[in-house]
Parts: C-alpha cells; structure tokens; sequence
C-alpha cells in the first residue's frame, strides 16, 4: 500500500485544532485532522437529549464572527445578543444586574459601601475603561508565539500604558483589590464574580483577567454578550465545514497514541488502530504536559524542558447539572451566579482539600430566555456549573455526583423555591467526563491556569522539536474559545508562510 503523506496532521478537534485546520486547507495545505471523541469540539460541543440541548461549556465573545467571514462560514453560525441584564449575581442580601455602565452598576453597591468607598469602587472599574485596549490586544496577540516576539512588542508600548499592564498581570486580583478598595464585602464580591467566571481562586488570579471580568459587567465590553444559536457546536461545525470543503479531512472516533519522532524532528504519527501517517508537519491541540509525556515521549526531551511543563498547574475542574423544566423560572438574565456564604477563601479551601462546600457557589445559565430552540416547546433549560476537585474525598465521582447534585439543587431552591417540582429531565458531567471529552488529564477546563505564577510561563506554539507544534489553550494565557482560535490560526498562517 503506497505511504499516505500529508503537509499537515492535526491532532484533536478542539476549536485550536479546527481553526487551525480551517486555515492551513484554505491556504492550500494537504491536512487532515484525527480526533479521539465521535463528536469534534472539545469542550466547544454541545450535547442534545430528548429534545435539551446543554453545551459542555461557555460561549464564544461575538468578535469571532470576523474569523468566521474570513473563512466563509459566518453564514454557518449565528450570535443571538443576550439583552440587558445579561447577567444576574444573587448575593447575600443584594442582587446585582449587568451590564450597566460604572455608575448605575455601583450605585447597586449602595447598601454595603459609603461613599468614599463607592468612590473607590468607580476608580477601580474604570481601570480598564482607562487601558489602551488596541495595544493590550497586539500584546496579548503575540503572547503564545513567543517570547522573543512578546518582548519586542513590548517594547514599542509606550512605558506608562506598559507599567499599567505589567501591575495587572503581576498583581492578584485579591492583592490588587484590597489595595484599593477598604470595604470587605464589596471586596468578596467582586471576587466572587471574577472567580466564578473563570473558576478559579482570585488568590491567584492576574488582576487584568478580573479587571477584564469587571469590564464586561459595566460599559466598555457590554455589547459582546451572545450566544451561539443551537450551541457551540455550531461554531465548531463551521470551522470543520471551512476545513473539509477547503479539501481538508476529518477523522472522529481515531485516537492519536503517540507522534512519530526523526532526528529529533516530527515527522507523522501513529494511530490506536495501528496506522502510521507520516506529515511535514504535526500540530497537537490537547495539553501540552499530554502532547509530550503521551504523544512524543520522554526521551526525546530535555530534563529542563520536562520540568518546566511538569511545575505547570490546570485549573479546577468542574461539576455540571443540566436540567430541563417544565416550568418558566422567575429569572430575568440568561447568565447567573449565586452565592450563598460569601467566603472565598472557605470555597477553595474545601475543593483543595477535595469536597464540595455544603453551599457551593454557582454559576448558572438560563439560555431559553435567549434561544427557545434549545429546549422543547414550553420546557426550558438550566445549566449549573460549579468548581469541583479533580478526586472527591469521598470517592468515585460516579457515586458521589448524586450527592453533589443534591447540595447543588439545594442552593437553587434559594432562587426557584419550587424547582424539584420542575424537573423532567437531568443530566450531570463530572470531572472525569470533562478529562475524557478535551483528553486532558485532570479534568480542568484550562489545560494550565492563567494564573499570577504563569501567566509568562506558557508554553511558546513552538515545542523543541521541531515541526511539532501545539495550539489551543495550552498555549495561551487566558484563552477560552476565542483564544484558543486565535493559536490555531496564528499557527496556520505561520506554517502556511514557510
Ligand atoms: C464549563 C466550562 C465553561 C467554559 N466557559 C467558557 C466561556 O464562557 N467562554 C470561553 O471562551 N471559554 C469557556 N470555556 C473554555 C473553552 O471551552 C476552552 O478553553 C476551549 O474550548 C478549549 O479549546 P482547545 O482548542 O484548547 O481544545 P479542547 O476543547 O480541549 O479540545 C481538545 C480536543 O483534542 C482531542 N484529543 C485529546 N487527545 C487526543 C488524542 N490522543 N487523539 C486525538 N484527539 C485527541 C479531544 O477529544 C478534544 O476534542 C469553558 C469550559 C468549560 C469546561
């Protein structure tokens, strides 16, 4: 049988691994991409049972329509605006609505604060209103290409706006607030909003990634809150139909066991089922710790190397309850969070030590209110997440998500008095799920934490061996959906130009 040779083998068809695709079939290349799952996505799929349809995650931020357009599939997907509020925060004693520009978000603040301390709270969530947006972006663009390109761009910053960006990507969000601001309630919750949002400890934090949160709440980010009609998988749909009618190909259900290696360079790679398919070039889309312990092989590394991806941490992994009601909420915003005790410090201290808080906080998304699609007439849609740890203490998470489930259904009688009542129809992911549907170990939902202590030490695209490169958010501080597309492409353009 003649060898199969191609200008490009992509590994995993996560969104970094299909744009990626998209790209390099558009721009000519001989590609084809192999994903382990029978769905494509990563943890941009969606999931559909007797008529609900539940994401396995967020959502895109509409800018990504300018990438759909210059593939040629932004008729394939459709961004539906949340509308005002987009968000409700229920707090204890106080509830929030947003976006609101600054003052009238703040104004809501007026229980708990005193003037000077609103005060305050103004200068601080006019922060990022007062950042050079244009010039954070370039910056943040060259990021994950690497650290030599970072360095020069920086340079070209004008030295104010760059000291200004460098205090919030090396200051926690927890340090840099309770510098600024004296009032500790208002301090949890900004916290809590941050924290729910990216699920992860505002202990660790960059105060950019909160400031960047708050934005989207008050004026500047407001107008990109959306939804992707019919799910996510819509999105990733469309970058695979970009890549496939381009000439590129798709293989579901074809798990990727190990990356060929010659004279220290990639040069295809071999499949479970025992193919080998050999390619000028290889781009891995799963975690970076995956692509070289599994895929590539320890003794191809050098000892520094696998130390530094080793020290790399994920972030916390998650709990999710979907549910499907045959009775309309009271709740006015399509995107929730609720929290009952506000005690952070508490919240991450019991998922470290692995449990679950008696009262975990939630985020939660009522997404009928904006596309009735994604339930059965007259039924709607909830979908809880809430952090959890990787192992339960007490035990297999097959057996423990019943009574995670009850602490969760719980807190959203706070909310629904009336929700048991309601339930037709339920669905959870736990952790190990989450592990098997992006392939990385530990379940987190970023593969390495944006956090203060590594937010500059993300793997560069470029791996040490050579024609090897990894895209997605293992290579981007930060990136949910929208950066893992822009590594993809980011990297398709530069093989594309050798
Ligand atoms: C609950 C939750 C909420 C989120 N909320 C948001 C949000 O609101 N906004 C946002 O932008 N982002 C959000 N995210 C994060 C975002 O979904 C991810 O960062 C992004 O989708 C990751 O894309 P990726 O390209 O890095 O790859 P992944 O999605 O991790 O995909 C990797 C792919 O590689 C495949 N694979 C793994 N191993 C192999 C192998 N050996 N062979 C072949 N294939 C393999 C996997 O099956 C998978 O399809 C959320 C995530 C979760 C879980």
């Amino acid at each position: 049988m003649a060898a199969t040779f191609y200008d490009c083998i992509i590994i995993g068809a996560g969104v970094g691994g299909l744009t990626a695709g998209a790209f390099l079939a558009q721009s000519g290349k001989k590609t084809i991409l192999f994903e382990k799952n029978d769905i494509i996505g990563g943890m941009a799929t969606t999931f559909s049972f007797d008529g609900y349809t539940f994401d396995a995650g967020g959502t895109p931020q509409q800018d990504q329509i300018k990438m759909l357009q210059e593939l040629g599939v932004a008729d394939m997907v459709e961004f539906i605006p949340m509308g005002n509020p987009a968000i409700g925060m229920y707090f204890p004693g106080a509830t929030f609505f947003g976006p609101k520009p600054i003052f009238e978000f703040i104004d809501q603040f007026k229980p708990f604060c005193s003037h000077q301390e609103l005060n305050q709270l103004a200068d601080i969530l006019s922060t990022f209103e007062r950042l050079d947006m244009e010039k954070y972006t370039q910056l943040n663009r060259t990021m994950s290409e690497s650290k030599l390109r970072f360095l020069a761009r920086l340079l070209r910053i004008n030295p104010f706006e760059l000291l200004k960006v460098l205090t919030l990507m090396t200051s926690s969000m927890d340090a840099w607030l309770k510098k600024r601001i004296d009032n500790e309630t208002a301090i949890q919750i900004l916290e809590f909003i941050s924290a729910l949002t990216l699920l992860f400890p505002c202990q660790r934090m960059p105060a950019l990634l909160g400031v960047l949160i708050m934005s989207g709440f008050t004026g500047k980010l407001g107008g990109r809150w959306h939804l992707i009609k019919g799910g996510n998988i819509n999105y990733s749909r469309a970058l695979a139909a970009a890549m496939t009618r381009a000439g590129g190909r798709i293989e579901t259900g074809a798990p990727v066991s190990s990356i060929l290696i010659r004279d220290g360079c990639a040069s295809g790679v071999i499949l479970q089922d025992g193919r080998q398919i050999h390619a000028r070039h290889i781009i891995s889309n799963i975690g970076i710790k995956e692509t070289m312990h599994v895929l590539v092989g320890d003794k191809y590394l050098e000892h520094v190397y696998i130390k530094k991806i080793d020290s790399l941490l994920p972030s916390p992994s998650m709990f999710k309850l979907c549910l499907g009601l045959n009775k309309k909420p009271d709740i006015p915003a399509p995107v929730n969070f609720k929290v009952s005790e506000l005690d952070q410090e508490a919240w991450w201290a019991s998922i470290e030590q692995g449990m679950m808080p008696d009262k975990p906080p939630l985020m939660f998304w009522c997404k009928y209110l904006v596309d009735a699609s994604l339930a059965p007439p007259g039924k709607y849609d909830l979908d809880i997440v809430v952090a959890a740890p990787y192992r339960h203490r007490d035990g297999d998470w097959s057996k423990v998500k019943y009574a995670v489930r009850d602490k969760v259904i719980a807190v959203m009688r706070e909310i629904i008095p009336d929700i048991d009542k309601a339930i037709e129809f339920e669905w959870m992911m736990t952790p190990p799920d989450l592990e098997a549907l992006s392939g990385q170990h530990g379940g987190g939902i970023l593969p390495i934490e944006p956090s203060v202590g590594q937010l500059m030490r993300f793997p560069d695209m470029e791996t040490p061996i050579r024609q090897l490169y990894c895209v997605g958010a293992t290579v981007k501080g930060g990136a949910g959906i929208n950066g893992a597309a822009a590594t993809g492409r980011l990297c398709a353009k530069r093989i594309a130009a050798l």
